[in-house]
């Protein structure tokens, strides 16, 4: 996003010289109020009018927040085919917060359909956070794909990505809708029953789906002007992967913020010990691949493990 970052966050160096018709009447504190509910969509497309609504725009206090911090919400919910669904405050209120909204933790990522922070863990495990394919939805619920997709809210377009550990790509499709709010909006339209709704409920899970609508999300902390991204235990993946504790990998998974992790330090026993084998991070010790690469996926054994 790098390209584009000086052009989504200052306008142009010319000053303006066209006018916004009667728009250039109201006071700036009502322009600001326009702005704030537009889609997101329609404010880009507001900010291309000319200079003179491209300087209004870029001062608006939210827009600057997401535009320098926030890039990869826009970008998700642009590629996802969602940004019509949102305004820019719907993007700045999850980057000034860290807590999951279904745990209460520290969440590293934004669920794309609703913009709302949630963490790694409740991505995979929470019913709210649901999602399959439209054929698959059709199948279970007996309705035409057609009547479907007009009747169950927005559709997610899917975007290329590793969205597992293993060699074989995972198996993405083209779009995705969620669960909870197209079930919600077919049962008020009465296209179905509760019986659709258990058989959903049973239906096997491909868990990757659920990677497909989730993008990170740094969080921006308004007390001390800092961006926090999130950091993960590297004794955790030592315990995962040396010792063989662990085994689904739940620790190894979490994200903490810099205060969360010192907390967690005082229990990890392996985090501790690598903080004393390292003399306190100055010399370099054995440790696993995927820390070593900072938690960047290289070639992995079907086990999810580095080779
Ligand atoms: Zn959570
Ligand atoms: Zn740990």
């Amino acid at each position: 996003m790098q390209s584009v970052q000086t052009s989504l966050q200052a306008a142009f160096e010319t000053l303006p010289n066209a006018k916004l018709g009667i728009f250039d009447y109201l006071p700036v504190e009502l322009v600001f109020l326009v702005l704030r509910n537009l889609d997101i969509r329609s404010f880009f497309h507001s900010r291309q009018i000319n200079r003179r609504a491209r300087v209004l725009s870029t001062g608006l206090y939210e827009y600057q927040l997401v535009s320098k911090h926030g890039l990869e919400g826009l970008r998700g919910l642009l590629r996802a085919g969602l940004a019509h669904c949102f305004t820019i405050v719907d993007l700045h209120r999850p980057l000034v917060t860290d807590k999951c909204s279904i745990c209460g933790g520290f969440g590293g990522l934004l669920f794309l359909f609703t913009a709302e922070r949630c963490c790694f863990h409740c991505l995979r495990s929470s019913a709210h956070y649901r999602v399959l394919p439209p054929s698959a939805f059709a199948k279970h619920a007996h309705i035409s794909p057609s009547r479907l997709l007009r009747l169950s809210g927005p559709t997610l377009q899917t975007v290329p990505g590793t969205y597992n550990m293993m060699d074989t790509p995972a198996r993405r499709p083209k779009h995705l809708i969620l669960e909870e709010k197209a079930t919600q909006m077919l049962l008020a339209a009465k296209a179905i029953d509760q019986d659709v709704i258990r058989n959903l409920r049973i239906r096997r899970e491909q868990p990757e789906q659920r990677l497909m609508v989730a993008t990170a999300y740094p969080c921006y902390r308004l007390e001390n002007a800092k961006l926090e991204r999130g950091v993960s235990c590297k004794g955790c993946q030592v315990r995962l992967e040396f010792l063989r504790g662990d085994s689904h990998g739940l620790a190894r998974d979490r994200t903490f913020s810099t205060q969360g992790f010192l907390s967690h330090f005082s229990a990890c026993v392996e985090a501790q010990h690598l903080w004393a084998e390292s003399e306190e991070g100055t010399r370099p010790v054995k440790e696993p691949e995927l820390t070593r690469r900072g938690g960047f996926l290289t070639r992995l054994g079907s086990d999810g493990l580095p080779r």
